[in-house]
């Protein structure tokens, strides 16, 4: 008998007809002979609505208070999925993150995974119970409710897994899998059928919001199987994989778009070392996340950095940095939110040359600029203008071979 966490993310339990069909589901895999545990997000929007709400109450919204607003959404649809196996004659039972023992730091509204006491879950299994378990949310060690970041279910499903010491942790969405793209921006995608754990990595950090970034660190941390696959057709989707010599390795296997960071140039900064860190360490101590740095020296007297954050740190970001001017000498800060970021990622780069001369001339085939570039061995991304993302994600996915050709 297989143990399988089996996650429904918000598009799978929007309305009713889909709960059902998810509790169809579940039954069926239990009568094939496996335990499951289910883990739920909230339906559809709700998280969104909810954000909308508190942000119309309050400018400030206290971070507790949001926390504990936000994990009503898997609430929610906890108990509808319950209600609706029990229609199909399946014992289940709700569990809130914090009565699954989820336990968290106390970082309120991005808080991370400390430890699991499962034993709730197990009795559960133990007596035949089906858990159906609320995504996203936990409770800090002082007793207050927590939630995860956005896309936190994901880290919920694999966290629980790899408790259980499940066989499988299954990810239901509303594609079939991951594609070479995403399938919204790039309609000849194709479908990957396995995806090396690093190739994933980078993938989910650079945009490719299918598995939220934290879920594949855990799950390859803690040897968990990844299956991404559908609700609405429920086919064999794509398993995360560690990557082996005997898998053909394409030189690109995907290419990924993000346009949730925003750019930021101080400029007119001595050339002088000591600076740059000075900048950067105010800007760790205020815990904003930087992504891409570049440094232009202009005349070995003064320099420009310009680095990118996401737009939810942007205003905290340029605050620090405004701070700081005076004491660095820089001349001026200025931002910019109507930067996109396309990236290209591929195993195979590691023993390719030219990859990175074909990409460039792709964009300036198309008339895009790049504004800034960054680069890991399986991986490169270039800022471009906002507007030109979705048509730099389309060529570079044409040049690099990936369209499916129509049959
Ligand atoms: P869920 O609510 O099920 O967690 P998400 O919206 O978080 O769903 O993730 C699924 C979405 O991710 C898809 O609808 C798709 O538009 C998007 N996506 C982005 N990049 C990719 C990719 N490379 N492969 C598949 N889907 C992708
Ligand atoms: N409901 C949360 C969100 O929308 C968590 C999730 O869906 O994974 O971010
Ligand atoms: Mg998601």
């Amino acid at each position: 008998m297989a143990l399988v966490v089996q996650k429904y993310g918000g598009t799978s339990v929007g309305d009713p007809t889909r709960i059902r069909s998810v509790a169809q589901h579940v039954a069926k895999t239990i009568r094939e002979g496996n335990q499951v545990v289910v883990v739920v997000s909230a339906m559809g929007k709700s998280t969104d609505e909810l954000l909308r709400l508190a942000n119309e109450v309050s400018p400030t919204r206290p971070p507790r208070e949001t926390d504990m607003l936000l994990t009503a959404g898997e609430r929610i649809s906890m108990a509808l999925v319950c209600m609706a196996l029990t229609d199909v004659d399946v014992k289940a039972a709700s569990f809130t993150g914090s009565q699954a023992g989820i336990m968290t730091d106390a970082d309120h509204t991005k808080a991370k995974i400390l430890e699991i006491r499962p034993h709730r879950i197990r009795e559960a299994l133990d007596d035949g119970i089906t858990p159906v378990i609320a995504g996203f949310q936990g409770v800090s060690y002082e007793g207050n409710i927590t939630t995860l970041g956005r896309g936190g279910s994901d880290v919920t499903a694999v966290a629980i897994a790899a408790a259980l010491g499940a066989d499988v942790c299954e990810i239901y969405t509303d594609v079939t899998g991951v594609y070479s793209a995403d399938p919204r921006v790039v309609p000849l995608a194709r479908r990957l059928d396995r995806v090396s754990f690093d190739e994933m990595l980078e993938m989910a950090a650079t945009g490719g919001r299918v598995l939220m970034l934290r879920s594949v660190e855990f799950a390859r941390r803690h040897d968990v199987p990844l299956h991404v696959r559908s609700s609405f057709t429920w086919e064999s989707g794509t398993w995360i994989v560690e990557e082996d010599i005997s898998m053909e390795e394409a030189v690109v296997s995907a290419v990924t778009d993000d346009t949730s960071e925003a750019k930021i140039t101080v400029a007119g900064v001595p050339d002088r070392p000591g600076v740059a860190a000075k900048l950067f360490r105010e800007l760790a101590n205020r815990g904003i996340n930087l992504d891409m740095i570049v440094q232009n020296t202009n005349d070995n007297v003064t320099t420009d950095i310009s680095f990118t954050v996401p737009k939810d740190d942007l205003e905290a970001a340029r605050e620090t940095c405004d701070k700081v001017r005076g004491d660095l000498g820089a001349t001026s800060v200025t931002t910019d939110d109507n930067v996109g970021r396309v990236t290209i990622v591929g195993a195979g780069m590691k023993s390719n040359v030219g990859i990175t001369a074909k990409m460039f001339e792709t964009l300036a085939d198309h008339n895009i600029n790049i504004e800034m570039i960054s680069t890991s061995s399986i991986r490169i991304s270039c800022v471009v203008r906002a507007d030109r993302v979705n048509e730099a994600v389309r060529v570079l996915h044409t040049a690099f071979g990936l369209d499916v050709i129509a049959s």
